[in-house]
């Protein structure tokens, strides 16, 4: 039997993604557009209350199970900034660019490039669930000053894994999530589940 599963995103990407993995222990994917589910608020200062008050949303306007992501760089130099922020870094109208542009400006005057990327997977069994299941991922690099590569999003053109001698917009779609944040966090929740 297979149960339906909200997605609390509608980015297309991160539903075939996790589609892959979650089919095969029963779960059918659904993003929160198809249910008329508006994007919730992300007000919180970690990414784990980020994605716990997505995934509650979800599921308590379609009375399913839900999951939901939040994800981010931190870069050590920064304090850990951009972090819960990502996405919106140089302010409003959010721009992958002008993130990029500034994360640049700001590491300048320091030696240490070193970041990782986070993400945070949490599954909700219904909106009120006292036992959300948690899974969550790391993935190490540097952050470099010229843009490399055009796959990918976000600070992808300058996230440089020295292992694999590659910016994460250098490698295949594939290859990344085999190695990303994500595929990790999505991983691990799918052991959990299973
Ligand atoms: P969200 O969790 O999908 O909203 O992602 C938050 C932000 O973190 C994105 O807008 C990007 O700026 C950054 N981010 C998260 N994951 C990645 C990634 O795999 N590559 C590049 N940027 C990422």
């Amino acid at each position: 039997m297979t149960q339906r599963l909200i997605l609390a995103s509608n980015n297309a990407g991160k539903l075939k993604e996790f589609a892959q993995l979650l089919a095969p222990i029963g779960f059918e994917l659904h993003p929160q557009g198809e249910f008329g589910v508006p994007e919730a608020d992300e007000p919180f200062a970690t990414f784990v209350e980020n994605a716990l008050a997505k995934a509650r949303h979800a599921s308590r306007l379609t009375g399913l199970p839900a999951l939901a992501d939040d994800s981010g760089v931190c870069v050590n130099a920064l304090g850990g900034a951009p972090g819960v922020y990502s996405a919106r870094y140089a302010g409003e109208p959010k721009s992958d660019a002008r993130n990029s542009e500034k994360l640049v400006a700001d590491l300048a005057a320091h030696a240490d490039k070193s970041a990782y990327y986070y993400c945070v997977l949490v599954y909700v069994r219904h909106a009120d669930d006292p036992q959300p299941v948690i899974a969550d991922g790391q993935w190490h690099g540097e952050i470099i000053d010229t843009p490399r590569g055009t796959n990918g999003f976000g600070y992808d053109p300058h996230f440089l894994i020295p292992a694999l001698g590659k910016t994460t917009a250098e490698l295949e779609p594939g290859v990344k999530n085999a190695h990303s944040h994500r595929g990790q966090a999505l991983r691990a929740l799918v052991e959990k589940l299973a």
